[in-house]
């Protein structure tokens, strides 16, 4: 197991600082190589993404991140900003699919804006294709009709390999939960999402132990807070993803807790917590390392296919919560406030 480490800006090192930590205390045998990214990168070599780090993140078969960006690099020509790095890492790795699991430890059910008998228990999983769609299709761009009107155009495009393999994705990991997989589109009104629901159609063939499921995603917007424990794997592509794994993400209240994993076609991938660098409480030790500890849980499960110690670890935040410890940003009456650093040594004691 060969593992890029990238702590990246601001909280990035204190935050990965913890993971490391808690994957050493696994015991099992893996090469951690650290090197810089985002706003560590341009002052290491004048670039954010620099050409070493992308060469040990090639060579490596999953990277561990932190996350990048500061404001004072906010006047930096644009390529060469922190989150520039980042974009060019997910591109370089051809990472396609975007898993973010939305999950509500019983404790925390306070912390959502939602009441606690909708969320508490939920353990959903947004899987996002990345790479095509509207965001990416041509033609696009701003344009002058014959008129002096101006246009603007975006093109929705997916082909059916690129449909295949996202779904493909998502099957796979509904195996690995609860067997049910609902595709989000639109194909009442667009042909590409049409295409979209007849090609998981025709995957499902593949999977006869998986549920699938269709939603409009307007409507997959209201039953996400509505009932959003109904789901337990959601499929669709990259504009209703978007905006769809935001709004999962806010149903378990705090940013702090949230990890994320982008996949290539081999299961490698990029594991990264979904908050950023926040340079408002960097060096202080007061960052939460959780979301980054089960980011380390998922590079476990989903490159390593290693479900025992991915489920090891995924318990062992589950004990220091039930144990009462809290980082600032989780932190309530009651309850022992702590550290980052502490917090990823309670994850330790547990495991
Ligand atoms: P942010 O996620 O960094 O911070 C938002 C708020 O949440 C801040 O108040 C911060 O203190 C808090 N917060 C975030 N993570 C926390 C944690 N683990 N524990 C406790 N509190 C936490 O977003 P922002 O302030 O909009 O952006 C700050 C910088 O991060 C910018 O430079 C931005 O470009 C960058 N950014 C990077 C990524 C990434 O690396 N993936 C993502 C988003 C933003």
């Amino acid at each position: 197991m060969k593992i890029a480490v990238l702590p990246g800006d601001g909280i990035g090192p204190e935050i990965v600082a913890q993971a490391v930590k808690v994957l050493k205390a696994l015991d099992i045998p893996m090469q951690l190589e650290e090197a810089p990214i985002g706003g560590a990168g341009y002052e290491a070599a004048g670039d954010p993404l620099p050409a070493a780090t992308l060469k040990l993140a090639k060579e490596s078969d999953a990277v561990l991140l932190g996350a990048v960006g500061d404001w004072k690099y906010d006047s930096l020509p644009r390529d060469q900003r922190p989150e520039r790095g980042l974009l060019r890492i997910r591109k370089e790795l051809n990472l396609f699919a975007n898993l973010r699991p939305a999950l509500l430890y019983p404790e925390l059910a306070s912390a959502s804006t939602l009441k606690p008998e909708v969320v508490s228990g939920l353990d959903l999983m947004i899987v996002r294709e990345l790479t095509g769609d509207i965001y990416f299709g041509q033609p696009r761009g701003i344009s002058t009709l014959e008129n002096g009107e101006r246009e603007g155009i975006n093109t929705m495009r997916y082909n059916e390999s690129e449909i295949r393999r996202i779904g493909r994705v998502a099957f796979d990991i509904a195996m690995k939960r609860n067997k049910k997989v609902c595709s989000v589109d639109k194909a009442n009104v667009l042909e590409t999402t049409e295409l979209w629901r007849q090609v998981m159609i025709e995957l499902a063939k593949e999977y006869p132990e998986v549920e699938l499921s269709h939603m409009y995603v307007d409507n997959a917007a209201m039953q996400l807070v509505r009932a959003p424990k109904q789901f337990d794997v959601m499929v669709t592509g990259n504009i209703f993803g978007d905006i769809l794994s935001d709004e999962a993400s806010m149903l378990t209240g705090s940013i702090g807790m949230l990890p994320s994993a982008s996949l290539d076609a081999n299961n490698k991938g990029m594991y990264e917590p979904s908050h950023g660098s926040a340079p408002d409480i960097a060096g202080k030790d007061v960052a939460n390392p959780l979301a980054t500890i089960l980011s380390a849980a998922m590079m476990l499960r989903y490159t390593f296919n290693d479900e025992v110690n991915a489920t090891r670890i995924e318990n062992a935040v589950k004990k220091a919560l039930a144990e009462g410890y809290r980082t600032a940003d989780i932190h309530t009456e009651g309850c022992k406030k702590v550290k980052c650093s502490e917090m990823g040594d309670a994850v330790v004691a547990a495991l």
